[in-house]
């Protein structure tokens, strides 16, 4: 074995002799744009600074509902923040905002008087509902699908309580067009139970998981119609109410809950810049919203957005990019129940010598990035395209059309190019506007190549617009 073994490395040592010795060639240099890209990105996994100001955030302040004094201690934090990074020309945008308060009391529970089962419900009201008097609201349970199902119940519904269980669709692989596809009835549910006489509604979470934690979110009230109080039931309660009222037509719930809706009250946008040395004029809007239900922390929504934008422009700015055209990072006050930030801020902005060539948005969660969706004609959606392969070294280069977040599209309504980061999507509503929305369940790095992917991109429009 041993002599064989020789024998081999001899007539290795022998053949390879014979090889002409080929020298070794560099590696092709990487173009400019290559460079910068490969700089934010080196710079960005190193320092992982989106993480650090998530941490803070949501450490320090919490959850963010509009109105709150810690969506005010959040718009402070955002300023600082910019200051500490810093943007130019920081400053507030006054905004006035709704001031939702939940209250101390939400409670719940169902049994069936045939059937002698009882179960408290996991439940929350949805924000913005009216509360219940202290005694609660108490009837018959009907189970509903849809609106319309709601609608054709006619007298049949009056003073029973609506359930709406028609689950998000779990064949949707992209969960956010499952989310899109279940959401009328936690929004317009109980205006349209309401219209026919029902005296209290309650949703189905919106999430795919089957727990008992119970998801919040907006509902609106249709002007002229009584106002009946809105709560979402955790999904596991879900699956157990239908089955008790399969089981007894006759079953009933009883709703306590404290919620309120007190005045208007003065909030702010937060905006922070890099004015461009070329081009100030033209601006790329890169933002997130501050606000978030009170359930959780807002980590992944929106802390994220929030701070990939800020790490996004604080990476430009340690590695001392200036770009040609002005970057400007806006964080949004009221996306969650009213969506006034985004209103006041185009008002103030689609008008006067400033152009807004386009607006990037991260509302999805801070998971992994796929890439970008992108709405925008097919001119610059190609040019965005030709900006693909720098973004492929973070495998965040897939561009979809279509795409934008709340927050941008009063931009995108006049026609600026709304440009949202698309993270990977299957966990995102497992936690969504619930207690479980906490930094644990986000990953620095993921979060980070997120905030590198809107840093490359925002610089690529920056110098060479669009
Ligand atoms: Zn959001």
């Amino acid at each position: 074995m041993i002599l064989r073994t020789l024998c081999s490395v001899l007539t290795m040592a022998v053949c390879f002799s014979l090889i002409p010795v080929k020298r070794l060639t560099p590696a092709p240099a990487l173009r400019p744009d290559e460079q910068v890209a490969k700089q934010i990105r080196d710079r960005g996994l190193t320092d992982l600074d989106a993480y650090a100001m998530l941490t803070e955030l949501t450490g320090t302040i919490g959850g963010r509902l509009s109105g709150s004094p810690q969506a005010a201690a959040a718009v402070e934090w955002g300023r600082q923040t910019m200051l500490k990074l810093g943007f130019q020309n920081v400053h507030l945008e006054p905004v006035m905002v709704p001031h939702w308060v939940r209250g101390a009391v939400e409670q719940g529970m169902v049994w069936g008087p045939n059937s002698g089962t009882a179960l408290t419900l996991n439940l929350c009201a949805l924000g913005g509902s009216v509360g219940t008097p202290e005694a609660g609201v108490e009837g018959e349970v009907i189970e509903v699908h849809s609106l319309k199902e709601a609608g054709e119940l006619g007298d049949r519904a009056r003073g029973k309580i609506l359930f709406y269980n028609r689950p998000m669709d779990p064949t949707l692989v992209n969960t956010f067009a499952a989310y899109g596809g279940a959401v009328d009835q936690r929004f317009a549910g109980a205006s349209v139970a309401a219209r026919v006489g029902a005296v209290a509604v309650m949703v189905r979470s919106m999430s795919l998981a089957i727990d008992n934690v119970p998801h919040t979110g907006a509902m609106g009230y249709e002007a002229g119609v009584p106002q009946i109080p809105a709560v979402a039931i955790s999904t596991q309660d879900a699956n157990q109410l239908s089955e008790l009222v399969k089981a007894d037509k006759t079953g009933r719930a009883r709703i306590k809950l404290s919620c309120q809706t007190l005045p208007d009250v003065e909030s702010a946008n937060v905006v922070g810049e890099l004015v461009g040395s070329e081009k100030p004029n033209e601006v790329i809007v890169m933002g997130g919203h501050l606000d978030s239900w009170d359930k959780g922390v807002g980590a992944h929504d929106d802390g994220a957005g929030v701070t990939q934008s800020l790490e996004a422009l604080g990476l430009l700015k340690r590695l001392g990019m200036t770009p040609k055209r002005t970057i400007r990072v806006v964080l949004f006050m009221n996306e969650e129940n009213g969506g006034r930030g985004a209103a006041a801020y185009a008002a103030k902005h689609l008008v006067g010598k400033e152009t807004t060539i386009a607006g990037m948005e991260s509302d999805s969660g801070g998971f992994a990035p796929h890439g970008f969706g992108v709405t925008a004609t097919p001119r610059v959606y190609r040019r965005i395209q030709g900006w693909s392969s720098l973004l492929q070294p973070l495998e965040a280069d897939r561009l979809t059309p279509g795409g934008g977040e709340a927050d941008i599209e009063p931009l995108g309504a006049k026609g600026v190019p709304l440009i949202g980061l698309q993270p990977e999507s299957q966990r995102y509503f497992d936690y969504h506007h619930s207690i479980k929305d906490t930094l644990d369940k986000v990953n620095p790095r993921e979060l980070e190549i997120g905030a590198i992917a809107m840093a490359t991109l925002a610089f690529q429009i920056a110098q060479h617009g669009l």
